[in-house]
């Protein structure tokens, strides 16, 4: 029995100090924190995973982060953005499947013809699928009255990644420039939060240079932020990108993998009302690594409706699963005979609790 484990999980908040000991428990204690962090997922949050129908919308990006393949340097990729009737195309069929709610995401642009083609989409949307599907978007830094306008359109959460929320280390692996400015992603996402909308962020997890303490601080950062939602991975190399050109280790991908469901699982046990991610990045190092993330608390799954024929030119890392995932008897794509007791919770938006209790209290 591990009684250093269960101690700190029985604390009422935990510190630093106890989320390092848990990052680095060891597999058997690791099973221990898992069941703790379903346990907890269970009571506050039911049994059931929602659904987040992602449409890839455009792979053209102006910036340059060091590790992901749709970098604007990165010239092997074809670049496309979807037409209007492809974006309806996919929303009406996730609407139709009853999935309760897209994400659209991008590259990030900020020019106003991007601006407004997003705007009209999202009206449209909402006005074909009787306001009932949700809209989420993860469409980068943008001006304040851009997230403004969004909402104002219909969309009502955003999921905006600070990466890491170690200063250092942002800038260890995004070029040193004015568009890669660790602060200006923060205002950001102060704005998104501030505008009303649900409020996600994550980190990637297993970068270079990073270490366990900074996975902490970035626990507690999103506790602090008071965030809603979290979509975290493992970071796994793009051998187009400068911190993707050695290849990959899959003995690191696999422990990647590991750290990213600790990360999970004391997430859960610290916010344990918000939605997380069961990310495809997981899917992508391990199979069942989707399943293995509910399993650990997740809550969210993305399966991709972007038309088939855009999918290889949205591999931000390698090996994303280009195929469709998606079929009519399964739409999740998740292997549900690993996930006792869990059901897909069709044709609701699956709005974070959190959000809910965190508005009621501020206007109080
Ligand atoms: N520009 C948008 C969407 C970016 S892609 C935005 O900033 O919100 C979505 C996420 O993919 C990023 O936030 C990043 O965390 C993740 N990502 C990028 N490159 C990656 C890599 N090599 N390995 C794992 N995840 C990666």
């Amino acid at each position: 029995m591990n009684y250093g484990i269960k101690s700190i999980l029985e604390k009422k908040e935990l510190d630093s100090n106890d989320i390092i000991t848990l990052l680095k428990c060891d597999d058997e204690q690791a099973v221990f924190l898992f069941n703790s962090a379903a346990n907890v997922r269970e009571k506050y949050l039911g049994n059931n995973v929602y659904l987040r129908g992602l449409i890839e919308y455009s792979n053209i990006c102006g910036k340059n982060c060091l590790y992901c393949g749709i970098r604007r340097e990165n010239r092997k990729i074809r670049r496309y953005t979807l037409t209007k009737d492809e974006v309806i195309e996919s929303a009406l069929y996730a609407y139709r499947m009853n999935f309760g709610s897209i994400a659209i995401q991008a590259g990030e642009n900020t020019s106003s013809a991007f601006v407004e083609e997003i705007e009209n989409l999202i009206r449209i949307i909402r006005r074909k699928t009787d306001n009932k599907l949700g809209i989420t978007l993860s469409l980068g830094e943008q001006d304040r009255d851009v997230y403004q306008r969004w909402f104002d359109a219909g969309a009502h959460r955003y999921l905006l990644r600070i990466e890491t929320s170690s200063i250092d280390l942002y800038r260890k692996v995004h070029p040193d420039d004015r568009m890669h400015d660790y602060y200006r992603r923060l205002d950001c996402l102060r704005a998104i939060q501030d505008i009303g909308y649900q409020t996600g962020t994550g980190v990637m997890i297993g970068l270079p240079f990073q270490t366990i303490n900074n996975l902490a601080d970035d626990l507690i950062f999103m506790r602090d932020f008071d965030i809603d939602m979290c979509g975290m991975g493992p970071f796994i190399e793009h051998s187009d990108t400068p911190l993707g050109l050695n290849g990959t280790n899959n003995l690191f991908l696999r422990e990647r993998v590991g750290l990213t469901l600790r990360m999970i699982a004391i997430l859960r046990i610290i916010m344990k009302n918000i939605n997380i991610v069961a990310s495809t990045a997981m899917q992508t190092v391990d199979r069942t690594g989707r399943e293995k993330a509910i399993m650990c608390g997740a809550n969210i799954i993305m399966p991709n409706l972007t038309p088939a024929r855009y999918r290889d030119d949205y591999k931000i890392y390698a090996g994303k699963p280009g195929y469709a995932e998606v079929d009519e008897d399964n739409i999740s794509g998740l292997d549900l005979g690993l996930l006792p007791g869990i059901s897909i919770g069709l044709g609701k938006w699956g709005d974070a609790a959190h959000f809910a209790a965190r508005r009621s209290v501020s206007s109080d």
